[in-house]
């Protein structure tokens, strides 16, 4: 008689005893046979399995016997159980193995444009002898479902399901499914007749997860094994997934999912799998280039004039004295705070470090700043006020894994930091995490959403606070959290009273009994996360609109723990290690202030002697520099005189273009260094070649403060050099030609590496202090603070305390935006990024496979708009401010509220919708109010032009 193996009953804690091949083996319940096999080492053959998606059992290659049972059974469906004796390799198996491979290979033609070498279907016929035993026919025409980023070959389709899986488990999209029966079943596109319709986000996770070509590549068909493989991190948004750059003869061709990736595993958005072609694109710069009226000996009648001249191509040393003796005559002239510094959220923390430490040790100025000021100013500024940190609390992983209920407001997730929207799609899906989205405008996040509210732009404060006046109402604050962690509360509380539903409604337009459902899901829900973007930070109330986000987390007792936390996601890949670095006007590395004794630490570090300053003088002043806007209207003014600019496109991504334009103009010396040729390279001086994240090394820091390596895989083009080894050089002609002589034991800039670099950003900075590229390099995972060598980094802030002790309660009032409707400019504009670009469009307007999935700037108009004004899907419009014009084609849909328009921000030129947007500030962030200001529309006439 068998004896039948005992079931631990449900959830009792018990660790199993089973046999695999004659050897002991123990397992957790709910382990797999072939998770123990795999996790011994012992190889079980799989087709339709794969670890990240649920198993079906369906092609049966995996079958193992249990002897106790005397039956087979798929390994990777049966679960573990006490006493089990199970045989992975028997002669009956291996039978049955190849027989199962003989009939998949009798309905699989094989199309050898496709990568054969990863073929899990051929390898595992190859390692049974398994052949079909005849040539089978094709029953489906290739390119069946055609993608721009995947070819689709039914012929080569198993029906492993594996891509029906992950773009639904993985990716939280259901574009693909089964249709038809019998011999005639086949994949196909869910809904309507094609991917696009089914609302594919060509990210390519089914491609990715094909073990037998079906579904491939497009751009990699016909090519063979790349020559290598080098693993590094994406450089457009602060996710920070991690991948493959597959180099074949000094060229990236391809990137490949690397599932060890810490943030992604195998997922990656359109952009971060298809988005590398402008690394190849000819408009790349190679070679220093000057104006010729700066080699003519005499000089131009005007900055202007002198832009005006051609460009020379000249070598770096020509380049780079021209820049050195132009900045030290500059500084000699006018001081050190006549000339401004913009570091670059693109590139590394160690390039960032040395911007910093080049305006501050060497010219002498905290005139340094970067495109954060643009995007998380008012973030860094709120949350330092409240809890005396800037950055994200939590990770996206637990957030995504722990959270009972996620409140996301003015973040389009999906679109700007897609690998976290998918992340919160399977949160919805997989284990029914409550989503509330605060939008003006109906975002993709909005179909996975238990409650959407649609609040008018720039009502936020307003929005939020009467939120926390409903939590208190109903007593769902945590009191116990408030009294032993916060201060400043009752006058909170106070301040809350005329923030009534009818109050808030009449602000917001969100009705009252949504005000109410929403909060009591956000009261009564533990933990719950808190996720924003630039929908909160850019406006003139962008510090009071974290504020009030801060203190709702209090109000809750929502921080510190897994699941919770305030998530303000950076956008740029490096932002947030730019932060960090210092590369910001009022702090140094690790945010010490300019104002803080402390920083006599770095001003001994980086001494120097100035021939004509007496040793005691402080390198740099104890005032905070000029932020980026200001910078550019002083440059306008004179006041700033020359300009040095690393990787940033000021004239394309500052607001009012025409206004940023004029000033870059008229500034006396702009410098820009840069991989390719901006908008703001037609007001440049000198043009730098720099070397784009596939040609360098060093670190990024991504939006959950994790510090991740950035491997060069291939060279930089031409003479183009990695941007750290120029700033260094620049830096000592500058030292050469103030005289100056390094004296502090931190001052030289003779690096041999960027491991250097971060070697004196770890001695400086006590976050980072532990921070190595070995640890990184043995694999270690690090988010700071990472105090010391042997820490193991910090994934959640503010467990036990608050950075600044006591979480602090501040009183936030609603107040409109700067620019309202009137009857001249009747509509509101708001803008933001789409899922196929990335900022300013520069890199993302020079890949081709993402520029045609989106080649022209569009604004979203509501149907009652549009019909008003006579617009049809795809008619020409000009959008209209006070500033200026912007040309885009119609986009009518119920994304937008009448009323309100969306613009994206990729487009140069007269598609640019910065022509339109405001330079009215927050008052302490100083970041612009992107996202709101007054505009009318028109019809436009004529072909739509734009680069
Ligand atoms: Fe790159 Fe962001 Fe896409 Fe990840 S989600 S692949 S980091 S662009």
């Amino acid at each position: 008689m068998v004896q039948r193996p005992v079931l631990w009953a449900a959830g009792e804690k018990r660790v199993l005893n089973l046999e695999i091949d004659g050897r002991q083996f123990t397992a957790q319940p709910g382990q797999t046979v072939l998770d123990v096999a795999r996790a011994a080492g012992i190889l079980i053959p799989t087709l339709c399995h794969h670890p990240d998606l649920s198993p079906i059992g369906s092609c049966r290659l995996c079958v193992v016997e249990e002897r106790r049972l005397g039956k087979t059974s798929a390994a990777c469906k049966l679960i573990a159980v006490e006493g089990m004796v199970i045989r992975t390799s028997t002669p009956e198996l291996k039978r049955d193995r190849r027989f199962t491979l003989k009939m998949l290979l009798a309905g699989y033609v094989h199309d050898p444009a496709t990568d054969q070498e990863h073929n899990e279907l051929l390898h595992w016929a190859r390692e049974y002898g398994a052949h079909a035993d005849f040539t089978p026919a094709a029953r489906f025409p290739n390119d069946s479902d055609p993608s721009p980023v995947l070819r689709v070959n039914l012929n080569q389709c198993i029906l492993c399901l594996r891509c029906v899986r992950a773009c639904a488990q993985v990716q939280g999209r259901f574009v693909w499914h089964l249709a038809e029966h019998g011999h005639a079943t086949h994949i196909k596109p869910g809904v309507g007749t094609t991917m696009q319709d089914a609302r594919c986000e060509s990210c390519g996770a089914c491609a990715a997860y094909c073990p037998t070509g079906a579904l491939a590549d497009r751009h990699s068909l016909g090519r063979g094994p790349p020559d290598r493989l080098v693993t590094t991190t994406c450089a457009y948004c602060g996710v920070g997934c991690q991948f493959d750059l597959n180099v074949e003869q000094g060229r990236v061709v391809r990137v490949t999912s690397n599932p060890a990736a810490p943030v992604n595993g195998m997922s990656l958005c359109v952009k971060g799998r298809y988005g590398h072609e402008y690394l190849h694109h000819p408009d790349r710069l190679l070679r220093p280039r000057v104006r010729q009226a700066h080699l003519s000996g005499s000089r131009a009648s005007s900055p202007q004039a002198a832009k005006a001249s051609p460009w020379v191509e000249v070598d770096w040393q020509v380049a780079l004295d021209l820049v050195a003796r132009r900045l030290a005559d500059i500084r000699r002239q006018s001081g050190p705070d006549a000339i401004g510094l913009l570091a670059s959220a693109k590139c590394t923390n160690e390039e960032n470090y040395l911007m910093q430490k080049l305006a501050r040790q060497v010219i002498g100025t905290n005139n340094i700043d970067h495109c954060a000021r643009l995007c998380h100013s008012s973030t860094v500024a709120g949350l330092t006020m409240s809890y005396g940190s800037g950055a994200m609390s939590n990770s996206m992983d637990d957030v995504s894994q722990q959270a009972a209920a996620m409140f996301v407001i003015g973040s389009n997730t999906t679109e700007q930091h897609p690998v976290f929207g998918t992340m919160i799609r399977q949160a919805v899906i997989e284990r029914g995490m409550k989503l509330i989205v605060a939008d003006p405008r109906r975002i993709d996040l909005v179909d996975f959403a238990t409650l959407h509210i649609r609040q008018k732009p720039g009502t936020d404060v307003a929005l939020i606070n009467g939120l926390a006046h409903l939590i208190l109402a109903n007593n769902w604050h945590d009191e116990g959290f408030i009294a032993e962690r916060c201060e400043g509360f009752e006058a909170f509380a106070s301040s809350l009273d005329r923030y009534t539903p009818q109050f808030v409604a009449q602000i917001t337009g969100v009705p009252p009994e949504h005000l109410a459902d929403v909060a009591e899901i956000l009261g009564t829900n533990h933990p719950l996360a808190v996720v924003w973007a630039m929908g909160i930070t850019q406006h003139t109330t962008g510090v009071m609109n974290v504020l009030a986000l801060a203190n709702l987390q209090m109000l809750l007792g929502n921080m510190g723990q897994p699941g919770g936390g305030v998530n303000p996601l950076r956008g740029q890949n490096n932002v947030q290690g730019a932060c960090d670095m210092g590369a910001l006007p009022n702090v140094l590395p690790g945010y010490q202030p300019v104002s803080s004794p402390d920083v006599v630490a770095f001003q001994s570090a980086w001494a120097v002697n100035f021939s004509d300053a007496a040793p005691s003088q402080p390198l740099f002043g104890t005032t905070p520099g000029l932020t980026v806007t200001e910078m550019i209207d002083a440059g306008a003014r004179g006041t700033i005189r020359g300009l040095y600019i690393l990787g940033e496109d000021p004239a394309m991504t500052e607001p009012d273009s025409n206004h940023v334009r004029a000033a870059l103009a008229a500034t006396e010396f702009v410098v820009l260094q840069e991989i390719l040729p901006s908008e703001t390279a037609d007001y440049a001086d000198v043009l730098l070649p720099g070397a784009a994240f596939a040609e360098k090394s060093g670190t990024f820091t991504n939006t959950e403060r994790r510090v991740q390596l950035v491997r060069q895989a291939i060279d930089p083009p031409g003479e183009a050099r990695q941007d750290w080894q120029t700033t260094a050089e620049l830096a000592k002609k500058i030292c050469s030609a103030l005289e100056v002589t390094p004296a502090g034991h931190h001052a030289s800039w003779d690096y041999e590496s960027p491991a250097a670099i971060m070697r004196e950003v770890a001695a400086l900075t006590p976050s980072y202090a532990g921070v190595s590229h070995q640890r990184l390099e043995r694999g270690e995972r690090l988010q700071w603070p990472v105090p010391s060598a042997s820490h193991p980094g910090t994934p959640i802030l503010h467990v036990d305390r608050f950075t600044r002790g006591l979480g602090k309660f501040h009183v936030v009032e609603h107040l409109p935006p700067h620019e309202l409707p009137n009857d001249e400019y009747p509509l509101v504009l708001t803008t933001g990024r789409v899922l196929y670009h990335w900022h300013g469009g520069e890199l993302s307007r020079r890949s081709p496979t993402l520029l045609a999935q989106c080649p022209q700037p569009q604004v979203e108009i509501s149907p009652e708009d549009a019909r008003r004004l006579g617009l049809s899907v795809g008619s020409q419009v000009l959008v209209k401010s006070r500033r200026g014009e912007m040309l885009a084609l119609a986009d009518i849909t119920d994304r937008v509220a009448a009323g309100t328009i969306f613009g994206n921000f990729h487009f140069p030129g007269p598609g640019n919708v910065n022509n339109l947007t405001i330079r009215a500030l927050d008052p302490v962030a100083k970041i612009p109010e992107y996202k709101v200001c007054a505009v009318r529309l028109e019809r436009a006439t004529g072909q739509i032009q734009i680069s």
